[in-house]
C-alpha cells in the first residue's frame, strides 16, 4: 500500500500539468493524483525518494495540480467519496460505522487505541437499542438513585422505572473498542494516530490531513498523511480540528473524578445505586457523584465557575460519601474538560465537528455520551445522503444538514436542562427544594424518562400545574428565590441559530 501510494504520488509530481477533466458536472479523476487517498510521507526509504522528487518541482507546478483537482460541490465521483473521521471515542466511532455502511471510504485516526476516557460511564437505555450495544458492554444497571441535598436529606429515585429499565454503565475503554472495532468491521480503516494539522488545496479542494502513525508501535510516531474530500472532527473537547477550522471557544466545566476500589460489603451496597450530592461544599454549579463502576466507584464532581476550587470540591464529596467509601483504595485519578454549549461555528467547507467537540454535553446532568454517538451518526448520514452513497461531492450545506436535524431534535432538551442547572443548582436553599421536588413520582416519570428515551416528555396538564405550584412553594419555603434572583437568565450567554 505504501508503495502503491508512493507512485502515485510520484506519478503526480512528474506530471503536474495533466488535469482532472470536469464536463457537464462530471469530475474525471482518472488523472489525478492518489485517487484512493493514501499517501505516506517520510516515513520509509521510498518516502524519502518521494521528498527528492518533490524537490525537482516547483511549488508553483504543485499547487498549480492541485487546483485542478478541485471538484464542486454536487459532482460525480468516479471513486468513492473519502472521509477522515479524527477521534476514535464514541462520536468518531459512529460516524465511520454509518459512512462505512453509507457506501463512503472512511478512515478513523485514533490517538490512543485502548484510551480510558474520564468518565462516568453512565448511558441511557434508549442508547442500548438506538446503537446495538450488546448485554457485556454494560457492566452494571443502576435502577436506584439517591438525591442528597446539602442538609444531607435523602431521596430515593427509580420508584417509577419497570424491571426493564435501568441505566447502563459501562468501561468507556470497552465501550469505545466495540464501537470502533464494529466500524472496521464494516470497512472502516482504522489509523493508531495523533492527528496534527490539516490544509487544504484551494476552495474546493481535498483535505490533506496530517497525523504521527503509532502502528509500528514507539512513542514518537512516525509523520503520516491522507487525503480526503471532507474531515469530521471527533477529538474531543481539547479538538484540534475545532481550532484547524476556527471554530472558536466555549465555555467548559472542569470534572475531577476519582476510582476508588472499595470492600466487597461496600460495593454491594452501590451494586445499583448511583448518588448525586448537590452542595456549595460540593460545587458552585455542579453535582458531585458516586457511581458503581465495573468493580469499583467513580467519585468526582465538576464546577465551570471556580475551576480554582475543584480538588476542595472533590474532597467534600468524598466526606460527604465517607461512610459508605472508607476503606477503599484510590486506582486512578483522573480530570477532564466538559464543554457548556456548542462552539460558535461546527462547519466550515466540507469539515464539521461532532460530539465533545461541538460541544454538545448537556446542562444539570453532564451526559454527552449518547449525544456524541447521535451526532457523529446523524452527520455521517447527511454526508451518506448528501453524497448519494459516496458518489457524490458533498457541500457544506450537506453538513449543516446535520447541524438543522441535531438543534431541531435536541434544542428543548438543552434548554430545559440549562434552565434547570440555573434555577436549582444556584444556591443551597435552591437544591434543598430540588431534592424535595424529587420526591414527587410525577417528576421522577418525567426526569426518567427523558433521561432514558431523550424526548422532552409532555405531561399532563393537570399534573404539570400541580408540579408548578409545588415546585415554586418548594422554593419559597427554602427561601431560594431571595438570594441573587436577579442573576438568574434563561438562555445560554451565546445563542444558537436553531433551525426552525
Ligand atoms: C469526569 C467525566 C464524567 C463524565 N460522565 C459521563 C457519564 O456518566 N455519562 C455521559 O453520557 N457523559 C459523561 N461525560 C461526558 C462524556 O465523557 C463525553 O461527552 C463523551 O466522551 C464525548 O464523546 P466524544 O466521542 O465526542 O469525545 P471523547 O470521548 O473525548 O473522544 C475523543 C477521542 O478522540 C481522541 N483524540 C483526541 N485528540 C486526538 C488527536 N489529535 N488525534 C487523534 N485522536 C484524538 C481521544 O483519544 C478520544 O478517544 C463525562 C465527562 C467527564 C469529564
Amino acid at each position: 500500500m505504501v508503495a502503491n501510494s508512493v507512485n502515485m504520488q510520484t506519478a503526480f509530481v512528474a506530471a503536474p500539468s495533466k488535469t482532472c477533466s470536469q464536463s457537464r458536472g462530471i469530475a474525471r479523476l482518472s488523472q489525478c493524483p492518489a485517487p484512493s487517498a493514501r499517501v505516506v510521507f517520510n516515513s520509509s526509504i521510498s518516502g524519502q525518494k518521494l521528498v527528492q522528487n518533490n524537490r525537482q518541482t516547483s511549488r508553483a507546478e504543485r499547487v498549480a495540480a492541485l487546483r485542478v483537482c478541485a471538484i464542486k460541490d454536487g459532482a460525480v465521483l468516479d471513486r468513492k467519496l473519502r472521509v477522515a473521521v479524527i477521534g476514535g471515542g464514541p462520536s468518531g466511532a459512529c460516524t465511520a460505522e454509518t459512512l462505512a455502511k453509507g457506501g463512503i471510504e472512511a478512515f478513523l485516526i485514533e490517538r490512543k487505541l485502548d484510551n480510558c476516557k474520564p468518565c462516568g460511564g453512565a448511558i441511557p437505555l434508549c442508547m442500548v437499542d438506538e446503537f446495538d450495544i450488546p448485554a457485556e458492554i454494560i457492566d452494571r444497571k443502576v435502577t436506584k438513585m439517591k438525591m442528597i441535598s446539602p442538609s444531607n436529606r435523602e431521596v430515593d429515585v427509580g420508584k417509577t422505572l419497570s424491571e426493564t429499565e435501568y441505566i447502563g454503565m459501562c468501561r468507556r475503554e470497552v465501550l469505545d473498542a466495540y464501537l470502533r472495532d464494529r466500524a472496521k468491521s464494516l470497512g472502516a480503516t482504522v489509523y493508531n494516530g495523533l492527528f496534527m494539522r490539516m490544509e487544504r488545496d484551494g476552495p474546493e479542494g481535498e483535505y490533506t490531513v496530517h497525523f504521527n502513525s503509532y502502528e509500528e508501535g514507539g512513542k514518537v510516531g512516525k509523520p503520516q498523511s491522507i487525503k480526503v474530500d471532507a474531515v469530521i472532527g471527533a477529538d474531543g473537547a481539547n479538538s484540534r480540528v475545532a481550532k484547524e477550522i476556527d471554530a472558536g471557544e466555549y465555555d467548559y466545566a472542569i470534572a475531577f473524578q476519582e476510582r476508588i476500589r472499595i470492600p466487597d460489603d461496600k460495593m454491594a451496597y452501590y451494586k445499583d445505586l448511583a448518588e448525586m450530592y448537590v452542595g456549595d461544599d460540593v460545587s458552585p454549579d455542579f453535582y458531585g457523584w458516586v457511581f458503581p463502576k465495573y468493580d469499583h466507584v467513580a467519585v468526582g464532581t465538576g464546577t465551570v465557575i471556580n475551576k480554582g476550587g475543584i480538588k476542595q470540591y472533590q474532597q467534600a464529596t468524598r466526606d460527604r460519601s465517607k461512610v459508605k467509601t472508607e476503606g477503599g483504595k484510590i486506582i486512578r485519578v483522573e480530570a477532564h474538560p466538559i464543554p457548556e454549549h456548542p462552539r460558535p461555528r461546527r462547519a466550515q467547507g466540507r469539515v464539521a465537528l461532532v460530539g465533545d467537540a461541538a460541544g454538545y454535553v448537556t446542562k444539570c446532568s453532564g451526559e454527552g455520551i449518547y449525544f456524541a454517538a447521535k451526532s457523529g451518526r446523524m452527520a455521517a448520514e447527511a454526508i451518506v445522503a448528501g453524497s448519494q452513497n459516496g458518489t457524490r461531492m458533498i457541500s457544506e450545506q450537506d453538513l449543516n444538514v446535520y447541524l438543522s436535524k441535531f438543534d431541531k431534535k435536541y434544542w428543548l432538551t438543552y434548554k430545559v436542562l440549562d434552565i434547570l442547572q440555573k434555577v436549582f443548582y444556584r444556591s443551597n436553599p435552591a437544591r434543598e427544594a430540588f431534592v424535595e421536588m424529587c420526591e414527587s413520582e410525577y417528576v421522577q416519570r418525567m426526569t426518567f424518562d427523558s433521561y432514558l428515551y431523550k424526548t422532552v416528555v409532555p405531561g399532563n396538564p393537570l399534573d404539570d400545574a400541580k408540579l408548578a405550584f409545588d415546585t415554586l412553594g418548594s422554593l419559597l419555603r427554602g427561601n431560594a428565590l431571595r438570594q441573587g434572583a436577579k442573576s438568574v437568565s434563561f438562555g445560554s450567554k451565546q445563542p444558537e441559530k436553531v433551525a426552525a
